[in-house]
């Protein structure tokens, strides 16, 4: 067993599927009670279903992130269902390349609502039920905080803003003894990085990841279960990066 999450109630947006899906299981698999979201009810439901098969404690719950409505209903349901909440992880995110020139306010707005209006509703609204030694997690970037992509300005700022978030309101829950982290995945292995990155994406990207290939969601799932736990409770306002040594090379010839 890594870290211990017996008995931990746990509310994980964009759990269904890619890096949430495998944060989810991961999660249930060392003890946790879990609602998990999404907008894919379908999808959603048949993840539970399969997670109930393996005899685990899990609730999928469609919601939003950028309704403020449905993030409000989400926690009243997660503490009806759980009893009480001690760990949020805010995982959902959405990033569609595309030129800043053919980019339109729409494309901005999206971006900008999932990846971090999302996390602004989620721990605003999440917040208020969460006690003493409640921790929240966040799914960040390498992307904007430590490298740029000219596809993805939208998302790239989108991030930036996720880290400046978390150090911001770190300064506020630290009175409360709830702490605000970060991970920051380099390229991972999901439905997403396949069907809207594609395959020459990958390809490129594997070429310049020191350790040779994409991580799993599980890598980024142990990081965050790190900061979700107990052991780590001096550690706020902090982001981890995980990315099989991407960030690294001074130059780019030198892989
Ligand atoms: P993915 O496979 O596309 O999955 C995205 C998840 O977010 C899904 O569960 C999706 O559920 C949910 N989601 C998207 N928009 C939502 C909305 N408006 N409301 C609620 N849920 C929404 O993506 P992923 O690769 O697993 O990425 C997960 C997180 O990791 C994101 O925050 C992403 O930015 C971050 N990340 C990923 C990588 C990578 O290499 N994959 C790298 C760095 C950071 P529905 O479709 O059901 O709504």
């Amino acid at each position: 067993m890594a870290f211990s999450m017996k008995d931990k109630n746990v509310v994980i947006t964009g759990g269904n599927k890619g890096i949430g899906a495998g944060i989810t299981e991961v999660f249930l698999k060392e003890g946790a009670n879990v609602v998990f979201t999404g907008r894919d009810e379908e999808g959603g439901k048949s993840f539970e279903d399969e997670l109930k098969e393996k005899g685990y404690n899990a609730k999928f719950f469609k919601a939003d992130v950028t309704s403020e409505e449905d993030t409000k209903k989400l926690y009243e349901y997660a503490e009806k269902e759980m009893g009480s909440i001690d760990i949020i992880l805010l995982n959902a995110g959405y990033f569609p390349e595309i030129s800043l020139e053919e980019m339109s306010v729409e494309d901005w707005d999206n971006v900008i609502g999932i990846n971090l209006k999302g996390v602004f509703l989620n721990t605003k609204e999440g917040v208020k039920y969460l006690k003493d030694g409640g921790r929240i997690v966040v799914t960040s970037s390498i992307t904007g905080n430590r490298v740029g992509n000219s596809s993805l300005v939208h998302y790239a700022s989108a991030k930036a803003g996720v880290n400046g978030f978390i150090k911001s309101v770190a300064l506020d829950l630290a009175k409360k003894n709830i702490t605000i982290n970060g991970v920051e995945p380099g390229n991972i292995m999901t439905p997403g990085m396949e069907n809207v990155l594609g395959e020459r994406y990958i390809e490129n990207q594997e070429r310049v990841i020191p350790m040779g290939y994409l991580g799993e969601p599980e890598d980024i799932a142990y990081a965050i279960m790190f900061l979700a736990s107990d052991e780590a409770k001096y550690i706020t306002g902090q982001t981890i990066v995980v990315d099989g040594g991407q960030i690294l090379p001074e130059s780019p010839l030198e892989m």
